[in-house]
């Protein structure tokens, strides 16, 4: 059975008490589900300083913890930087890299980005690759283009091995924190080139087995189901609603329910 991703991105939304407190709701409210359902993959990713406090919460259960960004070195003089093991040492089994806002705000590079990837796989953290276009280049025409390199750069050199599992999240830039998503059948058109260029540049097996595309942007309960019914789209990345504890459990229960019926 394949399986669904359900990732929170808490963003720098919360203090460290505030980051606590969710993830015992997250927990409280999942943890049982999740056991009983472990087909739907249910990962919140705290600020970096509250990741050591979610780690104590959500050790042991079925909520997995990920980490926001990383440096691309495994040591060294990095001021402000947070290498590879040490969020491997706080528990981090996921991490995102190449998120819009780091992008657009901090300037990441595809480069950069490619380095992230190589650096979480040494640590066997599976990393969440985020991939989007502007709105300036979907209206030119160029969504496929921009987003295609984008992935073609974050993998050269890069494969997944043994257990470790790669995921590409299908970010439109412009959608972001908006309230407003793409439809379903626009995503899937994105998620289906993605996928094709994912079977061009790894052997289909590893593909299949060891990697996941999602979609985010503006997810909520009330439009998860349209997603989620789309067979490839394996999962969503969430921001908003992943800060509102019942929601975020909500779309969880939708991806279990709809994984049922499957
Ligand atoms: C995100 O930040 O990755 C995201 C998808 O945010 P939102 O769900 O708020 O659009």
């Amino acid at each position: 059975m394949k399986k669904t991703y359900l990732i929170g991105n808490w963003k720098m939304q919360l203090n460290r008490s505030q980051g606590v407190e969710l993830a015992q709701e997250v927990v409280r409210l999942w943890g049982a589900q999740g056991a009983a359902n472990p087909d739907v993959v249910v990962t919140i990713c705290p600020s970096h300083v509250s990741l050591d406090a979610v780690h104590q919460v959500v050790n042991g259960t079925s909520v997995c913890m990920g980490a926001q960004d990383v440096f691309w070195e495994d040591k060294g003089q990095y001021t402000g930087e947070i290498a590879p093991a040490t969020l491997k040492e706080l528990g981090c089994e996921y991490c995102v890299v190449g998120h819009s806002e780091r992008r657009g705000y901090l300037g990441e590079t595809d480069e950069m980005i490619r380095r992230k990837v190589a650096a979480l796989l040494r640590q066997n953290i599976h990393p969440v690759i985020c991939v989007g276009e502007t709105l300036e280049e979907r209206r030119a025409g160029k969504r496929d283009g921009v987003v295609i390199n984008q992935v073609r750069e974050a993998l050269k050199d890069n494969r997944p091995y043994g257990t470790q599992r790669i995921i590409v999240a299908y970010e439109p830039r412009w959608i972001i924190g908006t309230g407003q998503a793409v439809t379903p059948d626009d995503a899937a058109s994105m998620h289906v080139l993605i996928r094709e260029t994912l079977n061009d540049m790894l052997p289909a097996d590893i593909v299949d087995s060891q990697m996941a595309i999602i979609y985010g942007g503006s997810v909520e309960p009330s439009n998860v189901a349209g997603f989620l019914a789309m067979d490839v789209i394996n999962g969503v990345l969430v921001g908003n609603a992943s800060l509102r504890a019942k929601d975020f459990v909500r779309l969880a229960e939708i991806a279990a329910d709809m994984t049922k019926k499957k």
